[in-house]
């Protein structure tokens, strides 16, 4: 028995550490001024080259369900949590660097990561924050002027491709299979000293600070709480995560791991941007409140030996379901501009919307959107929502009788059409990161011209505005997009 959930290992370093993008707000926050991260020190830190006195870096072990399956002990196979610092507001922060060696989890694999898939993260992260969505953020995104071997399409034609390592930030790392892997090992004794530290460093204000029955349930209810918040978040801004097993599911209900992720463009809640689930579609759009529920399940049997009956567990997780409600209808009330959600009447509104949606491809970002500019005595208004939303043709003859409904439903609300846009404008973002965005910033920092990150880093600063001179940022996708890999589909090699 291991009796262990972290293994210490430092960074392994590499040839030429620089500074690629930063967040500045973010490195405001930790307290690293301009200098410090623009200067040497930085660099070799944050490459993996050099330790800051204090740090004693260590990689954590846990397991967990990959695509329905027990994939038994994994853990953090390239990241390495650095230590820990207190930010701006006082609170405890991980730096965590992804990509920066093998550690004792790498399970032969190189422990490193790609430029292509870090700039997807480093960006992504800090767009899912100005979003509004809980995640982790990126600080760095470091080159390292490395090269790491990658078979970018499993079809055997592996190349080098540049290195690169982030810099993650969070609160906490820790994953539902940081606990699954002890409870599968019978280690109770390691499981009582995990919950015990989560709930007394991570959750103090639950007031449980022992790992008893009560304190595991109340862990529950607030991940699951947690987790409800988080993934209606995605549901609101077209987000698909693409890999939700359960070790890339986080004990804080953050967003976590981003990979073969994806952003909506047409709306379509089978879509899937993982080439791995292209079969399956486990991880779709649509299906990701229900497969959060089914992680939370598998997480709450890991509080078993702690609870020591399966009731009180399943009931906990009646507050996902909950909460997950809740959000869903406080999503409709910002996505449509409602004064409250209506039971009964305001169902059949959304499921004919959603059928329309669904019926012909149509953008779901530029959609809602538009939608905000809807005039309520002028029904037919609403088609230029549906207009420049759509990939092809004309608006379905089905959009006239919704826009009357809709019309008559924000009839009866009363409210102020510039309060309505208002309200709708902060549900429905102007830009999102989407795939194809993101790949032309990559094949620009892949030629070495980093203008690209840089200009959606700061168009993602302020998602809900419009930007004047940055349209081209908001627009559907080109159709030389649609199949090409990194745009419409993503492996899980990174
Ligand atoms: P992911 O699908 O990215 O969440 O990764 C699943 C598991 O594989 C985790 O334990 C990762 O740490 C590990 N892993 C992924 N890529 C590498 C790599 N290049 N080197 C070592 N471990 C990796
Ligand atoms: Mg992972």
């Amino acid at each position: 028995m291991l009796r262990a959930c972290n293994s210490r290992v430092e960074p392994t370093p590499v040839a030429a550490p620089r500074l690629l993008a930063h967040s500045p707000e973010l490195a405001a926050d930790l307290g690293f001024d301009e200098d410090f991260m623009q200067g040497e020190d930085f660099a070799r830190v944050f490459g993996g080259n050099a330790l800051l006195e204090g740090m004693d870096p260590y990689a954590t072990c846990y397991g967990g369900h990959q695509f329905g399956h027990w994939a038994g002990q994994l853990g953090d196979g390239r990241a390495i949590n650095l230590g820990e610092l207190i930010d701006a507001k006082g609170a405890h922060q991980v730096l965590q660097l992804k990509g920066a060696g093998p550690t004792p989890y790498s399970r032969g694999a190189d422990g490193r990561a790609v430029l292509r898939s870090s700039v997807r993260e480093f960006l992504c992260s800090e767009a899912m924050f100005h979003l509004g969505v809980p995640t982790t953020r990126a600080l760095s995104l470091m080159g390292t002027g490395d090269e790491v071997l990658r078979d970018m399409f499993y079809d055997g034609r592996s190349a080098m491709e540049p290195g690169a390592i982030v810099c993650r930030v969070a609160p906490s790392f820790l994953r539902f299979g940081n606990f699954q892997i002890l409870t599968q090992r019978r280690d109770e004794e390691t499981l009582k000293q995990l919950v015990g530290f989560t709930l007394k460093h991570l959750f103090p204000e639950l007031g449980h600070s022992e790992p008893d029955r009560d304190g595991a349930l109340a862990l529950l209810y607030e991940v699951a709480r947690r987790t409800a918040v988080t993934v209606m978040g995605w549901m609101r801004v077209g987000f698909v995560h693409g890999v939700m097993n359960t070790d890339n599911m986080s004990v804080l209900g953050l967003t976590i791991d981003y990979g073969p992720y994806g952003w909506i463009d047409d709306y379509n809640p089978d879509w899937t941007p993982n080439t791995t689930d292209a079969q399956r579609r486990r991880y779709r759009f649509g299906e990701q409140p229900q497969i959060a529920l089914w992680n939370l399940a598998r997480f709450a049997e890991s509080l078993l030996p702690l609870v020591g009956e399966a009731a009180p567990l399943e009931e906990a997780l009646r507050c996902y379901v909950d909460v997950a409600e809740a959000e869903r209808r406080a999503m409709w009330v910002g996505k449509l501009g409602l004064k409250a959600y209506r039971e009964g009447a305001d169902a059949p509104l959304i499921e004919g919307l959603l059928k329309l949606l669904t019926a012909a491809e149509t953008d779901m970002t530029i959609f809602f959107r538009e939608l905000a500019g809807f005039d309520v005595g002028d029904a037919a208004s609403g088609l230029a929502a549906v207009r420049p939303a759509l990939y092809a043709g004309e608006p379905d003859p089905g959009w006239m009788p919704w826009l009357e409904a809709y019309a008559a439903r924000l009839t009866e609300d009363g409210l102020d059409p510039s309060e309505r846009a208002a309200r709708m404008n902060a549900a429905n973002p102007r830009f999102v990161l989407r795939n194809y965005l993101a790949q032309v910033a990559i094949d620009r920092a892949e030629a070495g011209d980093l203008g690209g990150v840089e200009e959606l880093l700061d168009t993602m600063r302020r998602p809900y505005d419009e930007q004047p001179g940055r349209e081209h940022l908001a627009e559907r996708r080109p159709e030389w997009a649609r199949h090409k890999a990194g745009c419409s589909m993503l492996s899980c090699s990174s």
